[in-house]
């Protein structure tokens, strides 16, 4: 364990002033119970045996670190690599905090797994995991996403999963996120509630970067063994901050190595036209816990928008506003056309038809890169986007040959 991991967060799961667990007194016990069993798992020799075979027989890991040949040298100036969790079992990197929580699940004697889903992608990677172990899964959804995104509604329901759909308010992720929280309440006896990001109380943030930091240090060990020493910047895109956390905790006890992270955009600077919350958002609390948030005069989250489903959250986890705040971490963004432009180049260039939510960090490597030769990048490839052709070609078209 890096001497970073074991100083953050504290017991009570804060991050500094960020993080913690707000939660309603009900649902309290059952918050500890799941921070208790994460205690002595994380440390059991048995929990990470099972944790390895799976990750190495079921997901395919590792995943490889592929040098962008064709990109680099369209870019000119730096060389970039490419961390491939597009390779990952079920497209993206989702499914390392989803098979583990189910592991865990699974140790705790729970035999339900109950999440939210906004575009689908948690709900999808939580019902491959139920799948593997035999386990009920309950996914609860608006209706206007599941209008949205059809594909994946279908994913989860062959993957047995049951679908609940979500009637009241906007119809969106956030009352998706107080369904399954009630929905929860009732079966917490028997049912775990496994959160797709490094967000929500204490002990998901930690939880959830601990899982997803298997990427980091194959990344790491990867990188050294194919380029002979560590990159110059480690860069990811930022939603919830999952995939971002996963790779920079590889590099965070190396201090050279410059960790940066990528924010939606959007199409605008005002309040509603992005999701770059490290970029301008202000503290507050969401879903259980503090964080940068972006908010109106009331407190309450405000509307957010990304081209990216993934990236649409209004909140972060508390770790990158910590790691912003201690200056480890920068956090920088690509907008709508940006990423845009970098799913159709890394198509072209590479043969890679990256995640919009992915794209992100390509396009902020793309831009950086000119600036910086004799200089390395990683971006954390975060998934691929067979989910996103559709969408993108039928409002976009085919993009130009660069
Ligand atoms: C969900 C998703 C993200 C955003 O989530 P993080 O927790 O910020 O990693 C990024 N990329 C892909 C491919 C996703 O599915």
């Amino acid at each position: 364990m890096s001497r970073y991991q074991k100083q953050q967060p504290d017991a009570n799961g804060f991050f500094g002033t960020y993080g913690g667990a707000f939660i309603p007194p009900q649902l309290e016990p059952h918050f500890k119970e799941i921070a208790a069993a994460y205690d002595r798992l994380s440390i059991s020799a048995e929990f990470q045996n099972e944790l390895r075979y799976i990750r190495k027989h079921f997901q395919g890991r590792p995943t490889p670190v592929s040098y962008a040949r064709r990109l680099s040298d369209e870019c000119g100036g730096a060389r970039i690599y490419l961390k491939r969790e597009d390779l990952n079992h079920s497209g993206a990197h989702k499914l390392n905090h989803c098979m583990a929580e189910a592991l865990l699940a699974k140790h705790m004697g729970k035999t339900k797994l109950i999440a939210e889903t906004g575009a689908g992608q948690h709900g999808v990677a939580l019902a491959t995991a139920a799948a593997y172990f035999g386990m009920d899964c309950e996914i609860h959804m608006g209706e206007v996403d599941i209008a949205k995104e059809h594909p994946n509604v279908v994913r989860m329901k062959l993957l047995g999963a049951q679908v609940v759909p979500v009637s009241f308010g906007a119809k969106t992720l956030k009352e998706a996120v107080d369904s399954a929280f009630i929905s929860y309440l009732e079966q917490a006896d028997h049912a775990i509630y496994a959160i797709g990001s490094v967000v929500g109380p204490h002990p998901f943030p930690k939880m959830v970067r601990d899982f997803q930091k298997i990427v980091g240090e194959e990344a790491r060990a990867q990188f050294l063994e194919l380029v002979d020493e560590l990159p110059d910047i480690v860069t990811a895109c930022v939603g919830g901050g999952s995939n971002a956390m996963g790779i920079f905790m590889g590099f965070i006890d190396d201090e050279g190595v410059e960790l940066r992270g990528v924010e939606p955009l959007g199409t605008g600077t005002k309040l509603g036209q992005h999701a770059a919350t490290m970029s301008y958002g202000t503290d507050g609390m969401i879903h259980g816990f503090k964080c940068l948030l972006l908010q109106d005069e009331k407190g309450e989250p405000a509307p957010v928008h990304s081209l990216a489903s993934g990236l649409d959250y209004p909140g972060v986890g508390p770790e990158h506003c910590f790691l912003k705040k201690i200056g480890r971490a920068t956090y920088d963004g690509a907008d709508d056309k940006q990423a845009l432009d970098a799913f159709y180049v890394l198509s072209r260039l590479e043969g890679i038809i990256p995640a919009l939510e992915s794209a992100h960090a390509v396009a902020y490597a793309m831009r950086i890169a000119p600036d910086l030769p004799g200089k390395t990048i990683l971006v954390n490839l975060s998934g691929r986007g067979d989910k996103d052709i559709d969408y993108v070609t039928e409002t976009f078209g085919y993009g130009e040959t660069p």
